[in-house]
């Protein structure tokens, strides 16, 4: 069960969508474009599940919404490009993961 499937993730480098993928213990997510016709048509990038989650779920504790069943159920639709993604929710705020401007591993804005 991947919370986050469905399409909900976009890939805006290529069009396509992310798909859910097992990785040894944990799920993932990488673009389906990727998973068929490998490198030269879109870029090796996975997303943790496991990070998703915990960032939907600390955006939505601080703006207090108390979350009952998937917590993709908040989410509208997840954007990623190059190696940073947006989380846009329903209520129509958003929350940025590595905005690119920063080489050094993962940001988060909250
Ligand atoms: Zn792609």
């Amino acid at each position: 069960m991947y919370q986050f499937g469905n399409g909900l993730i976009k890939c805006l480098n290529c069009g396509g969508k992310y798909r859910g993928k097992q990785l040894r213990n944990h799920k993932a997510y990488t673009c389906s474009t990727y998973q068929k016709k490998g490198t030269l048509a879109c870029s090796n990038f996975t997303i943790k599940e496991e990070e998703i989650a915990h960032i939907v779920s600390t955006h939505l504790k601080l703006k207090g919404v108390r979350v009952e069943g998937s917590l993709g159920e908040h989410v509208q639709v997840i954007e990623v490009r190059d190696r940073g993604y947006r989380i846009y929710y329903k209520d129509g705020t958003n929350s940025v993961v590595n905005d690119n401007s920063s080489p050094y591993g993962t940001k988060f804005k909250y």
